[in-house]
């Protein structure tokens, strides 16, 4: 049995963050995911400047053979009617690749990692939990997304009884021909509101790639949904006809519906693993590296891993995201006072769709970057 000090499961933008943000505490750390990397994420791919600067990218380093999409504007509209192109004169966003991001962070991390490997067993034995008969160590940390077996182990677990987001996204490397076929610009990702603002779908071209996708908070007929966006995208000339026909789908939980336990005696659930995605915009990266931040911040002042002494990491999620609503029904993205019959009308406002879309729901531009003071 070989021991550490926290075991990390999941090697995504959370685990990587805490494993790279407990760098120097002297703490002997194991990361495990299942999969290989560099691997594939359904998303979309777009991360704000607040995610770079946490997260202390150099751009210049980044941007070296990897996919670095700069935003500076974008077109929104409800499906059917015509979309809007707000200007924000400056770059307020930018699309990266899943493939590419993921395993960036994963790389700079000097931490012990074992890839390819999937969590078996997970048991409680005295004051450890042992993994898979092999590794052990008083905490372990639930950074293996929405399927994350922490998550099983401490709460309920992913199942029915929780109000989900499901999606499904394509992404591919675009043919010149195609590229050329291809109305939808770089540096204005598309936002396509769903009539019913039940969802949005999104058509963001980063450089060669292409990536489109359609999210809501009900998967009833999410393919036909799909299908019609796509149907209209493609015959309005927006995105090429040949596109590759495989979507891959995959749920997820918004922060205001997840009931789920960020810890207990030995364990912390970090990133989608917890459902810290943003409400409005389903956004889960930035949530996913402020939640590893302040996990490690608590990590290393802890003078134990019992669950009192890991409260104040639920305190900090608390502080930083807001309460949780009980409401775990109805409601996703948008908050209800948008769906009125005033919603076709906002849609078609650079005012609203700018300021309160783009800036709000979307950069979340109102909300600083997690300071020190903050945990
Ligand atoms: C279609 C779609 C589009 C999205 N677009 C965006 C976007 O544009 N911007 C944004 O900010 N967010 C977006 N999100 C949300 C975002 O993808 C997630 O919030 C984010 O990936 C959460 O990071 P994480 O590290 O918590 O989990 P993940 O990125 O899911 O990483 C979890 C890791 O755990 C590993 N793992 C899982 N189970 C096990 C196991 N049993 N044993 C070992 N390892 C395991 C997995 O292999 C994986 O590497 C989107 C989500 C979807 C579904």
């Amino acid at each position: 049995m070989e021991h550490y000090d926290i075991i990390i499961i999941g090697g995504g933008p959370a685990g990587a963050t805490l494993a790279w943000a407990l760098r120097g505490s002297h703490k002997r750390i194991l990361i495990l995911d299942k999969q290989h990397f560099p691997r594939d994420k359904t998303c979309a791919g777009w991360v704000t400047p607040t995610v770079i600067d946490s997260l202390e990218i150099d751009l210049d380093d980044y941007g070296l053979g990897r996919t670095l999409q700069p935003i500076q504007r974008f077109r929104i509209g409800m499906m059917g009617q015509p979309a809007l192109e707000n200007d924000h004169s400056e770059i307020v966003s930018y699309g990266i690749r899943r493939f590419e991001f993921d395993e960036y962070l994963l790389n700079r991390v000097t931490a012990d990692k074992q890839l390819g490997v999937p969590v078996k067993t997970l048991e409680r034995h005295s004051q450890n939990w042992v993994i898979n008969d092999t590794w052990e160590a008083p905490l372990v940390v639930g950074a293996g997304g929405h399927f994350c077996p922490v998550a099983t182990k401490i709460g309920a677990g992913p199942g029915s009884h929780e109000t989900v987001v499901a999606a499904k996204e394509v992404e591919f490397e675009m043919t010149p021909d195609q590229a050329l076929r291809c109305a939808a610009r770089g540096d204005t990702p598309e936002l396509w509101f769903c009539p019913d603002l039940k969802g949005y779908a999104w058509v963001f071209r980063k450089g060669h790639y292409l990536n489109i996708g359609l999210g809501r908070e009900d998967n009833h007929k999410l393919g036909d949904h799909l299908h019609r966006f796509v149907a209209d995208m493609k015959s309005s000339g927006r995105i090429p006809d040949d596109l590759p026909t495989r979507f891959k789908g995959h749920a997820y939980l918004l922060y205001a519906r997840a009931q789920r336990p960020l810890m207990d005696d030995g364990a912390l659930l970090i990133g989608d693993s917890a459902g810290l995605a943003y409400t409005q915009s389903g956004e889960g990266i930035r949530p996913a590296i402020e939640s590893a931040l302040m996990a490690a911040e608590v990590v290393r002042r802890a003078p134990d891993y019992s669950a009192s002494s890991l409260q104040r990491y639920g305190e900090a999620v608390a502080e930083r995201f807001g309460t949780r609503s009980l409401n775990t029904t109805g409601g996703w993205r948008v908050p209800d006072w948008v769906r009125t019959p005033m919603a076709r009308t906002l849609m078609r406002s650079h005012w609203f769709t700018r300021k309160v879309v783009t800036e709000k729901w979307f950069l979340h531009q109102h909300v600083p970057q997690l300071g020190a003071e903050s945990y």
